[in-house]
């Protein structure tokens, strides 16, 4: 009964009002194409298990060693991995209250037990989660829904407080952080007992395409290997995510689109009356008495945002960067006079 399914967000009518997956507005580097159409002549032989050029590439670029690496189908086939791995057979997990949703169905489907410890302004209470002895103690950051960080000294010393066997920190969003509070994890892997999520579906534009990675001391990627499936990121999504690691001047023009996008979004928003919290990744939470009719009233304009009902924050909505005529849709949906309900 606690295991429920995934909620995802609904499909906008219109691309540009596209604002409840947190997906990348300008989407992928345009040498994806071409890398895909390559990798397609390919496509009769099973991929490389362990994906060795892209582990390599990534490799370099966060200085670890390539067997520190783990690629899997998104992020998310990581998280099932983890919890096969550490919480299986009576396992205990700890995360934020609201979680990011497959830290909780990942647990519960391997029927194990999980403490949610509730957010404190909106942020991780680390202080509360340390003191929770747990297989893996679960941090996003910045976290989702809400967009909070955590600062890189709460880290730290959570790392060192917390009795958890390992703990996971997801930077899904990381890349999207202006605040200097907002820092990597990755240094904190060579202590051990430390595994940082990252993925391509966020400022790489390749949500459809499912790459994910795990960086992590080589005995917990050992471990992991022994049980994923091996040839779970296909031969089109790897030749992709190379290609997306290969153009560096697209992630940061994405980058530059969702800082100056989300600014005008706070502005917009805080000026129609509605709280919104400081948020660090690619969409914003928005505060609202009428969640619903907020839901649907900007539906009327093409735009599709997530409920906060449906990840655990009722009285929220939660509204991803969009493009910049996105903006405008979204502007137009707030206009004063248009029907628009009351903060
Ligand atoms: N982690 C967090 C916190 C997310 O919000 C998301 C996607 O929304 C993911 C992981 C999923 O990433 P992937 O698409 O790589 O499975």
């Amino acid at each position: 009964n606690r295991l429920q399914p995934y909620q995802p967000g609904n499909r906008a009518p219109i691309a540009d009002g596209s604002m409840a997956s947190n997906e990348s507005p300008l989407g992928a580097s345009p040498d994806v194409a071409a890398a895909i159409c390559g990798a397609l002549a390919q496509s009769h032989r099973y991929p490389d298990p362990l994906a060795q050029e892209l582990r390599s590439e990534l490799a370099s670029l966060h200085h670890v060693a390539a067997d520190q690496i783990l690629i899997g189908n998104g992020s998310d086939e990581l998280i099932f991995l983890l919890a096969s791995a550490y919480l299986a057979q009576g396992g205990h997990a700890v995360c934020a209250a609201p979680p990011y949703q497959i830290d909780r169905i990942s647990t519960y489907a391997v029927n194990a037990r999980l403490t949610q410890v509730p957010l404190r302004d909106w942020a991780h209470d680390l202080e509360t989660m340390a003191a929770v002895d747990a297989d893996i103690a679960y941090v996003v950051n910045p976290h989702n829904p809400t967009g909070t960080v955590c600062t890189p000294a709460g880290i730290r010393e959570f790392v060192a407080r917390s009795p958890a066997r390992l703990v996971v920190i997801d930077e899904a969003y990381i890349d999207f952080t202006d605040d200097p509070n907002a820092q990597t994890a990755i240094p904190l892997v060579a202590g051990g007992g430390v595994a940082v999520l990252r993925t391509f579906s966020k400022i790489h534009g390749l949500a459809g395409l499912r790459v994910g990675y795990l960086v992590a001391e080589r005995d917990i990627i050992a471990t992991l290997q022994k049980i994923r499936p091996p040839f779970s990121v296909s031969s089109v999504a790897q030749a992709a995510a190379l290609a997306a690691l290969r153009d560096p001047a697209h992630p940061l023009a994405v980058r530059e689109h969702t800082l100056r996008i989300r600014a005008e979004m706070v502005d917009l928003l805080e000026q129609a009356g509605y709280p919104v919290v400081p948020s660090q990744a690619n969409f914003l939470l928005v505060q609202t008495l009428a969640e619903t009719e907020f839901v649907s009233a900007v539906l009327r304009h093409g735009i599709s945002v997530r409920p906060g009902s449906s990840l655990g924050l009722p009285g929220t909505v939660r509204i991803s960067v969009p493009t910049e005529r996105g903006l405008e849709l979204l502007r137009g949906a707030l206009r004063p006079d248009r029907e628009l309900l009351q903060p």
